[in-house]
């Protein structure tokens, strides 16, 4: 059984439509395989259809943006109604802040001789259920200022970089009490990656233990193997799940982060299901 539980489509920062994420997937010899869009379920419909056609689990997923103590971290939500009124409410508030953000963000790359139009971002956010900094870079791609989203966050885009506004992320113990609330389970994104450590001791991550986070992405391409044993060890002290994942996001991340780059054990698996 190979299982992975974090991937993007084009419903959110990923280059592959939900279709062709899922058939993507099967011929990658994955069993499971959720699909974790940034804070939309827009592609589960067409996902599952796919899915079934193919003959491939799916697990419906979402990443949602979330904010602690003015830092940002990823939850990856699973299992949940999708037309729960109450998490519906905050994910649209996240995909309205993203959208509201852009006029912003094109001011200070206009101040730094990258001008683009709202429309030159759509245009790359296309079937995305909101355009993040993701589109923002590829739009700076498409007009030549930067080579690619690497350059792009690298050089302008990064958190509080030359180019950055702040949006609103749902708080994340709020976030976690949504989803259970909703039906579902919670599993903690790459919490040792980039600046994550720092936000996420291991305190914290106890105390969200205690609000119901269900469990922690541990084998993710951003975690050294000293990260992951760390994070291995206190997954097991708190007797939380231990997952591993993609975050495949097509052509908008490195060939690195392939469908399968990480996978999660079937007993791991087995027990976020009975959460
Ligand atoms: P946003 O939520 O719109 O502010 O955009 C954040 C998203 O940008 C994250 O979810 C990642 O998918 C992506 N991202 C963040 N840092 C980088 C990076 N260095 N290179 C490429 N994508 C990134
Ligand atoms: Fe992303
Ligand atoms: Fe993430
Ligand atoms: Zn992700």
């Amino acid at each position: 059984m190979r299982i992975d539980l974090h991937t993007h489509s084009n419903r959110s920062d990923g280059t592959d439509t939900p279709a062709e994420l899922v058939e993507k997937a099967r011929a990658a010899g994955l069993d499971v395989v959720a699909i974790t869009d940034h804070d939309s379920t827009a592609g589960w419909d067409e996902a599952q259809a796919t899915a079934d056609r193919v003959g491939i689990t799916l697990v419906r997923g979402i990443e949602i943006s979330t904010m602690r103590d003015g830092a940002s971290v990823h939850l990856l939500a699973y299992g949940f109604d999708p037309d729960d009124a109450a998490l519906h409410a905050e994910l649209r508030r996240i995909l309205d802040g993203r959208d509201d953000r852009l006029p912003g963000l094109l001011a200070q790359l206009a101040e730094h001789d990258m001008a683009l139009t709202i429309d030159d971002v759509v245009a790359q956010s296309g079937s995305a259920a909101a355009s993040g900094r993701p589109h923002v870079a590829d739009a700076m791609v498409a007009a030549g200022y930067v080579a690619d989203r690497d350059e792009a966050f690298r050089d302008w885009l990064y958190d509080n970089g030359p180019v950055y506004v702040e949006r609103y992320g749902a708080p994340l113990a709020e976030a976690i009490k949504l989803v259970r609330e909703a039906g579902g389970v919670s599993v903690v994104a790459h919490p040792w990656a980039r600046k994550g450590r720092a936000a996420l001791t291991p305190d914290v991550i106890a105390e969200l233990a205690d609000l119901g986070l269900a469990g922690i992405e541990v084998d993710h391409n951003n975690h050294s193997d000293e990260v992951r044993s760390q994070l291995r060890s206190l997954a097991a002290d708190l007797d939380l799940v231990v997952t591993g994942s993609s975050d495949y996001h097509g052509t908008g991340k490195g060939p690195e982060f392939h469908l399968g780059a990480h996978t999660t054990a079937p007993e791991q698996y087995e027990r976020l299901l009975s959460q």
